[in-house]
Protein backbone atom coordinates (compact mmCIF):
# COMPACT_ATOMS: atom_id res chain seq x y z
CA UNK A 1 0.00 0.00 0.00
CA UNK A 2 1.38 3.46 -0.95
CA UNK A 3 1.82 5.39 2.44
CA UNK A 4 1.83 9.56 1.40
CA UNK A 5 3.75 10.00 5.00
CA UNK A 6 6.64 7.55 4.01
CA UNK A 7 9.73 8.85 5.30
CA UNK A 8 11.53 7.31 2.87
CA UNK A 9 9.50 9.22 -0.23
CA UNK A 10 11.54 11.29 -2.35
CA UNK A 11 10.10 13.61 -4.94
CA UNK A 12 11.48 14.50 -8.69
CA UNK A 13 10.70 18.19 -7.50
CA UNK A 14 13.84 19.70 -6.18
CA UNK A 15 13.20 20.09 -2.41
CA UNK A 16 15.61 22.36 0.06
CA UNK A 17 16.87 19.90 3.42
CA UNK A 18 14.96 22.75 5.40
CA UNK A 19 11.73 23.27 3.19
CA UNK A 20 8.52 22.83 5.12
CA UNK A 21 6.78 21.37 1.95
CA UNK A 22 8.73 18.33 1.23
CA UNK A 23 6.66 15.35 -0.32
CA UNK A 24 4.99 14.07 2.92
CA UNK A 25 3.08 17.37 3.30
CA UNK A 26 1.57 17.97 0.67
CA UNK A 27 -0.94 20.93 1.84
CA UNK A 28 -3.65 22.80 -0.13
CA UNK A 29 -3.51 26.63 -1.05
CA UNK A 30 -5.28 28.86 -2.96
CA UNK A 31 -2.80 31.13 -5.49
CA UNK A 32 -3.03 33.71 -8.32
CA UNK A 33 -0.15 33.82 -10.53
CA UNK A 34 -1.43 37.20 -11.93
CA UNK A 35 -2.61 36.02 -14.92
CA UNK A 36 -5.08 33.27 -14.80
CA UNK A 37 -7.82 33.33 -12.54
CA UNK A 38 -7.30 32.35 -9.05
CA UNK A 39 -6.97 28.19 -8.23
CA UNK A 40 -6.24 25.58 -5.91
CA UNK A 41 -2.51 24.33 -5.58
CA UNK A 42 -0.31 22.23 -3.26
CA UNK A 43 3.23 23.28 -1.80
CA UNK A 44 6.02 21.17 -2.97
CA UNK A 45 9.67 22.28 -2.21
CA UNK A 46 10.17 25.91 -4.20
CA UNK A 47 7.19 25.68 -5.94
CA UNK A 48 3.06 25.49 -6.34
CA UNK A 49 1.23 23.21 -8.48
CA UNK A 50 -1.52 24.30 -10.63
CA UNK A 51 -4.05 21.51 -9.61
CA UNK A 52 -6.55 22.66 -12.27
CA UNK A 53 -3.44 22.22 -14.89
CA UNK A 54 -3.90 18.74 -13.63
CA UNK A 55 -7.43 18.19 -13.55
CA UNK A 56 -7.30 19.27 -17.09
CA UNK A 57 -4.55 16.68 -18.56
CA UNK A 58 -6.94 14.16 -17.07
CA UNK A 59 -4.61 13.03 -13.98
CA UNK A 60 -7.53 12.92 -11.70
CA UNK A 61 -10.13 11.23 -13.77
CA UNK A 62 -9.99 8.50 -11.63
CA UNK A 63 -11.14 10.32 -8.79
CA UNK A 64 -14.42 11.43 -10.41
CA UNK A 65 -13.92 15.10 -8.63
CA UNK A 66 -16.44 17.60 -9.87
CA UNK A 67 -15.33 19.26 -12.96
CA UNK A 68 -13.24 22.51 -12.42
CA UNK A 69 -13.09 21.74 -8.78
CA UNK A 70 -9.90 23.61 -8.64
CA UNK A 71 -10.49 26.71 -11.14
CA UNK A 72 -12.12 28.23 -7.95
CA UNK A 73 -11.31 31.14 -5.68
CA UNK A 74 -11.53 28.79 -2.81
CA UNK A 75 -11.22 25.34 -1.52
CA UNK A 76 -14.60 25.23 0.07
CA UNK A 77 -15.63 23.22 -2.60
CA UNK A 78 -13.19 20.73 -2.68
CA UNK A 79 -13.01 20.04 0.82
CA UNK A 80 -16.85 19.46 1.42
CA UNK A 81 -16.04 15.90 -0.99
CA UNK A 82 -14.74 15.11 2.78
CA UNK A 83 -11.57 14.11 4.05
CA UNK A 84 -11.63 10.92 2.38
CA UNK A 85 -11.75 11.79 -0.98
CA UNK A 86 -9.16 14.77 0.25
CA UNK A 87 -6.86 12.36 1.15
CA UNK A 88 -7.09 10.19 -1.89
CA UNK A 89 -6.27 12.99 -3.68
CA UNK A 90 -3.39 13.62 -2.08
CA UNK A 91 -2.19 10.51 -2.42
CA UNK A 92 -2.48 10.77 -6.02
CA UNK A 93 -0.36 13.79 -5.91
CA UNK A 94 2.08 12.12 -3.59
CA UNK A 95 2.73 9.69 -6.40
CA UNK A 96 3.01 11.91 -9.62
CA UNK A 97 5.42 14.03 -8.04
CA UNK A 98 7.19 10.79 -6.36
CA UNK A 99 10.97 9.85 -8.56
CA UNK A 100 9.19 6.70 -9.49
CA UNK A 101 6.39 8.60 -11.31
CA UNK A 102 6.37 8.56 -15.50
CA UNK A 103 8.44 10.55 -17.63
CA UNK A 104 5.67 11.31 -19.43
CA UNK A 105 3.91 12.84 -16.05
CA UNK A 106 7.15 14.34 -14.92
CA UNK A 107 7.48 16.57 -18.35
CA UNK A 108 3.69 17.57 -18.40
CA UNK A 109 4.21 18.70 -14.59
CA UNK A 110 7.31 20.52 -15.13
CA UNK A 111 6.38 22.45 -18.37
CA UNK A 112 2.75 23.48 -17.40
CA UNK A 113 1.79 22.72 -13.69
CA UNK A 114 4.92 24.13 -11.25
CA UNK A 115 4.88 27.98 -10.75
CA UNK A 116 7.58 29.44 -8.65
CA UNK A 117 6.83 30.00 -5.10
CA UNK A 118 7.59 33.87 -5.32
CA UNK A 119 5.60 34.18 -8.56
CA UNK A 120 2.37 32.82 -6.74
CA UNK A 121 0.65 35.16 -5.16
CA UNK A 122 -1.24 33.13 -1.95
CA UNK A 123 -4.39 33.82 -1.31
CA UNK A 124 -7.09 33.22 1.31
CA UNK A 125 -7.32 29.39 1.46
CA UNK A 126 -10.96 29.50 2.30
CA UNK A 127 -14.29 31.60 2.08
CA UNK A 128 -14.53 31.43 5.73
CA UNK A 129 -18.01 30.52 6.83
CA UNK A 130 -18.10 30.84 10.73
CA UNK A 131 -15.21 31.63 13.00
CA UNK A 132 -14.84 30.72 16.92
CA UNK A 133 -12.42 31.11 19.22
CA UNK A 134 -11.41 28.87 22.06
CA UNK A 135 -9.35 29.45 25.46
CA UNK A 136 -7.81 25.61 25.52
CA UNK A 137 -4.29 26.48 26.64
CA UNK A 138 -4.09 25.89 30.90
CA UNK A 139 -0.90 27.65 31.00
CA UNK A 140 -2.21 30.84 29.03
CA UNK A 141 -5.35 30.95 30.82
CA UNK A 142 -3.81 30.73 33.89
CA UNK A 143 -1.25 33.27 33.23
CA UNK A 144 -4.06 35.73 32.30
CA UNK A 145 -6.30 34.90 35.53
CA UNK A 146 -3.30 35.56 37.80
CA UNK A 147 -2.72 38.46 36.11
CA UNK A 148 -6.32 40.31 36.29
CA UNK A 149 -7.80 37.89 39.41
CA UNK A 150 -6.24 35.94 41.41
CA UNK A 151 -2.72 34.07 41.11
CA UNK A 152 -4.17 31.49 43.97
CA UNK A 153 -7.07 31.40 42.16
CA UNK A 154 -6.70 31.63 38.43
CA UNK A 155 -8.74 29.25 36.76
CA UNK A 156 -12.48 30.30 36.95
CA UNK A 157 -14.64 27.14 38.38
CA UNK A 158 -15.92 26.32 34.53
CA UNK A 159 -12.42 25.98 32.78
CA UNK A 160 -11.80 22.32 33.64
CA UNK A 161 -14.97 21.15 32.87
CA UNK A 162 -15.44 22.63 29.00
CA UNK A 163 -13.51 23.87 26.71
CA UNK A 164 -14.21 27.67 26.99
CA UNK A 165 -15.02 29.81 23.62
CA UNK A 166 -16.68 32.59 21.66
CA UNK A 167 -17.77 33.41 18.27
CA UNK A 168 -15.70 35.94 16.65
CA UNK A 169 -15.76 37.46 12.78
CA UNK A 170 -15.05 35.78 10.19
CA UNK A 171 -15.28 38.51 7.26
CA UNK A 172 -11.82 40.06 9.05
CA UNK A 173 -9.66 37.01 9.02
CA UNK A 174 -7.03 37.95 6.24
CA UNK A 175 -4.06 35.58 4.63
CA UNK A 176 -0.79 36.27 5.73
CA UNK A 177 0.85 39.40 4.15
CA UNK A 178 -2.12 41.44 4.93
CA UNK A 179 -0.88 44.57 7.28
CA UNK A 180 -3.32 45.41 9.35
CA UNK A 181 -3.92 49.17 10.47
CA UNK A 182 -4.12 49.65 14.35
CA UNK A 183 -7.66 49.90 15.89
CA UNK A 184 -8.68 52.98 17.14
CA UNK A 185 -11.27 52.44 20.18
CA UNK A 186 -12.79 53.05 23.57
CA UNK A 187 -10.46 52.16 26.80
CA UNK A 188 -10.37 53.82 30.28
CA UNK A 189 -7.46 53.24 32.32
CA UNK A 190 -7.97 52.37 35.60
CA UNK A 191 -7.52 55.56 37.26
CA UNK A 192 -9.35 57.55 35.04
CA UNK A 193 -13.16 58.69 35.92
CA UNK A 194 -13.98 58.37 32.32
CA UNK A 195 -13.42 56.26 28.87
CA UNK A 196 -10.83 58.01 26.13
CA UNK A 197 -11.01 57.63 22.23
CA UNK A 198 -7.76 56.83 20.30
CA UNK A 199 -5.02 54.46 18.88
CA UNK A 200 -4.91 51.54 20.60
CA UNK A 201 -2.23 51.85 23.39
CA UNK A 202 -1.80 47.54 24.04
CA UNK A 203 -1.51 46.01 20.25
CA UNK A 204 -0.98 41.91 20.67
CA UNK A 205 -0.81 39.01 18.85
CA UNK A 206 -1.95 35.70 19.75
CA UNK A 207 -0.17 32.42 18.84
CA UNK A 208 -3.10 29.88 17.76
CA UNK A 209 -3.78 27.63 15.37
CA UNK A 210 -7.18 26.60 13.55
CA UNK A 211 -8.27 23.58 12.20
CA UNK A 212 -11.50 23.87 9.34
CA UNK A 213 -14.01 22.27 8.95
CA UNK A 214 -15.02 20.30 5.94
CA UNK A 215 -18.82 19.29 6.16
CA UNK A 216 -22.23 20.90 6.52
CA UNK A 217 -24.10 19.44 9.54
CA UNK A 218 -28.03 19.87 9.84
CA UNK A 219 -29.17 21.91 12.90
CA UNK A 220 -29.56 19.47 15.97
CA UNK A 221 -26.95 17.14 14.96
CA UNK A 222 -24.09 16.20 17.41
CA UNK A 223 -20.53 15.29 16.45
CA UNK A 224 -18.86 12.75 19.15
CA UNK A 225 -15.41 12.84 19.75
CA UNK A 226 -15.27 9.87 18.33
CA UNK A 227 -16.12 11.09 14.77
CA UNK A 228 -14.94 14.57 14.83
CA UNK A 229 -11.40 13.68 13.42
CA UNK A 230 -13.08 13.05 10.05
CA UNK A 231 -15.40 16.35 9.90
CA UNK A 232 -11.68 18.59 10.15
CA UNK A 233 -9.64 18.75 6.75
CA UNK A 234 -6.33 20.49 8.64
CA UNK A 235 -4.71 23.48 10.53
CA UNK A 236 -3.70 26.76 9.69
CA UNK A 237 -1.49 29.08 11.88
CA UNK A 238 -3.73 31.38 13.85
CA UNK A 239 -3.01 35.06 14.77
CA UNK A 240 -5.88 36.11 16.39
CA UNK A 241 -5.12 39.92 17.10
CA UNK A 242 -6.14 41.86 20.20
CA UNK A 243 -6.21 45.36 21.45
CA UNK A 244 -5.71 44.80 25.41
CA UNK A 245 -7.00 48.37 26.03
CA UNK A 246 -10.11 48.44 24.09
CA UNK A 247 -10.78 44.57 25.38
CA UNK A 248 -10.65 45.36 29.53
CA UNK A 249 -12.75 47.84 28.82
CA UNK A 250 -15.49 46.04 27.02
CA UNK A 251 -15.47 42.81 27.50
CA UNK A 252 -17.66 42.84 30.53
CA UNK A 253 -20.23 41.10 31.08
CA UNK A 254 -20.18 39.54 27.26
CA UNK A 255 -16.67 39.00 25.99
CA UNK A 256 -14.26 40.38 23.58
CA UNK A 257 -15.85 42.02 20.58
CA UNK A 258 -14.14 45.26 18.97
CA UNK A 259 -10.98 44.25 20.31
CA UNK A 260 -10.65 41.08 18.54
CA UNK A 261 -12.45 41.87 15.71
CA UNK A 262 -10.50 43.98 13.84
CA UNK A 263 -8.18 41.09 11.64
CA UNK A 264 -7.01 38.18 12.11
CA UNK A 265 -4.27 36.96 10.34
CA UNK A 266 -3.72 33.08 9.06
CA UNK A 267 -1.13 30.76 7.03
CA UNK A 268 -2.04 30.01 3.40
CA UNK A 269 -1.73 26.57 3.12
CA UNK A 270 -4.30 23.91 4.92
CA UNK A 271 -2.04 21.68 6.01
CA UNK A 272 -4.11 18.33 6.28
CA UNK A 273 -4.61 15.86 8.96
CA UNK A 274 -3.76 13.24 6.78
CA UNK A 275 0.13 14.67 6.83
CA UNK A 276 0.12 15.13 10.84
CA UNK A 277 -0.96 11.43 11.78
CA UNK A 278 2.85 10.61 12.80
CA UNK A 279 2.57 13.62 14.34
CA UNK A 280 -0.01 12.95 17.01
CA UNK A 281 0.63 12.75 21.03
CA UNK A 282 -0.27 12.36 24.31
CA UNK A 283 -2.37 15.05 25.76
CA UNK A 284 -2.29 16.29 29.61
CA UNK A 285 -3.92 14.14 31.86
CA UNK A 286 -7.58 15.93 32.23
CA UNK A 287 -8.46 16.34 36.40
CA UNK A 288 -11.06 16.38 37.29
CA UNK A 289 -12.46 14.20 34.49
CA UNK A 290 -14.42 15.49 31.95
CA UNK A 291 -17.96 14.92 30.98
CA UNK A 292 -18.82 11.76 29.29
CA UNK A 293 -19.11 13.86 26.01
CA UNK A 294 -15.87 14.83 26.03
CA UNK A 295 -14.45 11.73 27.03
CA UNK A 296 -11.84 10.80 24.48
CA UNK A 297 -9.86 7.76 22.80
CA UNK A 298 -6.74 7.57 21.40
CA UNK A 299 -4.41 10.58 20.25
CA UNK A 300 -5.92 13.75 19.46
CA UNK A 301 -2.62 15.83 20.18
CA UNK A 302 -0.03 17.09 17.71
CA UNK A 303 3.44 17.70 18.60
CA UNK A 304 4.00 20.90 16.41
CA UNK A 305 6.35 23.42 17.45
CA UNK A 306 5.62 27.05 17.02
CA UNK A 307 7.95 30.10 17.23
CA UNK A 308 6.34 33.91 16.84
CA UNK A 309 9.58 36.68 16.11
CA UNK A 310 9.23 40.42 16.44
CA UNK A 311 11.00 42.38 13.55
CA UNK A 312 11.12 46.12 12.31
CA UNK A 313 12.78 48.30 9.14
CA UNK A 314 16.52 48.29 10.60
CA UNK A 315 15.72 45.84 12.93
CA UNK A 316 16.61 42.20 12.73
CA UNK A 317 13.88 40.27 13.89
CA UNK A 318 13.85 38.60 17.18
CA UNK A 319 12.09 35.61 18.41
CA UNK A 320 10.54 36.43 21.23
CA UNK A 321 8.18 32.88 21.53
CA UNK A 322 8.51 29.19 21.49
CA UNK A 323 5.39 26.99 22.06
CA UNK A 324 3.94 23.65 21.37
CA UNK A 325 0.52 23.27 19.79
CA UNK A 326 0.76 20.25 22.34
CA UNK A 327 0.58 22.02 25.38
CA UNK A 328 -3.16 22.32 24.59
CA UNK A 329 -5.53 21.15 28.11
CA UNK A 330 -8.89 20.57 25.32
CA UNK A 331 -7.80 18.57 21.74
CA UNK A 332 -9.55 19.88 18.48
CA UNK A 333 -11.79 16.52 19.25
CA UNK A 334 -13.47 18.25 22.35
CA UNK A 335 -13.85 21.60 21.05
CA UNK A 336 -15.78 20.51 17.77
CA UNK A 337 -17.84 17.83 20.13
CA UNK A 338 -18.27 20.49 23.16
CA UNK A 339 -19.24 23.01 20.22
CA UNK A 340 -22.45 20.49 18.71
CA UNK A 341 -23.28 19.42 21.57
CA UNK A 342 -26.21 21.82 21.80
CA UNK A 343 -27.52 21.20 18.27
CA UNK A 344 -25.41 23.89 16.65
CA UNK A 345 -24.66 23.23 13.13
CA UNK A 346 -21.28 23.30 11.52
CA UNK A 347 -20.16 24.71 7.66
CA UNK A 348 -17.47 23.79 4.88
CA UNK A 349 -15.01 26.21 5.94
CA UNK A 350 -15.75 27.22 9.23
CA UNK A 351 -12.63 27.79 11.10
CA UNK A 352 -11.76 26.93 15.15
CA UNK A 353 -9.26 28.67 16.47
CA UNK A 354 -7.32 26.68 19.64
CA UNK A 355 -6.90 30.45 21.58
CA UNK A 356 -3.28 31.26 22.53
CA UNK A 357 -1.16 28.20 22.64
CA UNK A 358 1.45 29.12 25.94
CA UNK A 359 3.46 26.78 27.75
CA UNK A 360 4.84 26.36 30.84
CA UNK A 361 8.27 28.17 30.19
CA UNK A 362 7.98 31.72 30.36
CA UNK A 363 9.56 31.49 26.73
CA UNK A 364 6.55 29.31 25.64
CA UNK A 365 4.59 32.07 26.36
CA UNK A 366 1.57 33.19 23.42
CA UNK A 367 1.36 37.10 23.46
CA UNK A 368 2.95 40.02 24.32
CA UNK A 369 0.49 39.68 27.22
CA UNK A 370 2.60 37.57 28.96
CA UNK A 371 5.92 37.65 27.76
CA UNK A 372 6.08 41.34 28.95
CA UNK A 373 3.32 40.39 32.02
CA UNK A 374 1.04 43.06 31.41
CA UNK A 375 3.81 45.63 30.62
CA UNK A 376 5.79 45.59 33.43
CA UNK A 377 8.71 43.66 31.74
CA UNK A 378 9.33 45.12 28.84
CA UNK A 379 11.52 42.54 26.19
CA UNK A 380 14.50 43.93 24.97
CA UNK A 381 15.05 43.80 21.09
CA UNK A 382 18.06 43.82 18.64
CA UNK A 383 18.37 47.41 17.79
CA UNK A 384 18.43 48.36 21.85
CA UNK A 385 14.36 49.28 21.91
CA UNK A 386 11.90 47.69 23.81
CA UNK A 387 8.96 46.12 23.42
CA UNK A 388 5.96 45.47 25.99
CA UNK A 389 3.21 45.53 23.17
CA UNK A 390 3.48 45.76 19.44
CA UNK A 391 4.45 49.05 17.83
CA UNK A 392 3.34 50.70 14.45
CA UNK A 393 6.12 49.38 11.81
CA UNK A 394 6.74 45.76 13.18
CA UNK A 395 6.61 42.84 11.51
CA UNK A 396 4.97 39.93 13.39
CA UNK A 397 6.09 36.96 12.10
CA UNK A 398 4.30 32.64 13.18
CA UNK A 399 5.81 29.95 12.19
CA UNK A 400 5.48 26.31 12.46
CA UNK A 401 6.82 22.93 11.77
CA UNK A 402 6.55 19.04 12.89
CA UNK A 403 9.75 17.20 12.62
CA UNK A 404 10.05 13.31 13.31
CA UNK A 405 12.29 10.63 11.27
CA UNK A 406 14.12 13.64 9.11
CA UNK A 407 10.47 14.43 7.93
CA UNK A 408 9.32 17.82 8.36
CA UNK A 409 5.88 19.02 7.69
CA UNK A 410 5.58 22.80 7.81
CA UNK A 411 3.40 25.17 7.78
CA UNK A 412 5.10 27.72 6.18
CA UNK A 413 4.45 31.55 7.80
CA UNK A 414 1.74 34.07 8.91
CA UNK A 415 3.33 37.85 8.79
CA UNK A 416 1.72 40.61 9.70
CA UNK A 417 2.79 44.35 9.88
CA UNK A 418 1.12 46.99 11.82
CA UNK A 419 0.77 50.32 10.07
CA UNK A 420 -0.56 53.37 11.99
CA UNK A 421 -4.20 54.00 12.28
CA UNK A 422 -6.91 55.20 9.60
CA UNK A 423 -7.29 58.70 10.38
CA UNK A 424 -10.70 59.73 11.50
CA1 LIG B 1 -7.71 34.21 20.97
Amino acid sequence: MYNPNDAHLKSWVKVPADSDFPIQNLPFGIFSDGKKSPRAGVAIGEYVLDLHQLQKGGYFDELKLPDKIFKQPSLNAFFALGRKKVGKLRKEVSKMLNEAAENRTIKYISKKCLIPVDVAEMLMPVAVANYTDFYSSEDHARNVGSMFRDPDNALLPNWKHLPVGYHGRASSIVVSGTPLHRPMGQSKAPDADKPSFGPSQRLDFELEMAFITCRNTLLGERISTKEAENDIIGLVLFNDWSARDLQTWEYVPLGPFLAKNFGSSISPWVVTLDALKPFKTEGPKQEPEPLDYLKYEGRHHYDIQLEVSIAAAGMDEKVVCQSNYKYLYWNMVQQLAHHTINGCNICVGDMYASGTISGPEKESWGSMLELAWKGTKPIEMPDGSTRTFIEDGDIVRMRARAEKGGVRIGFGEVVTEILPPVAI
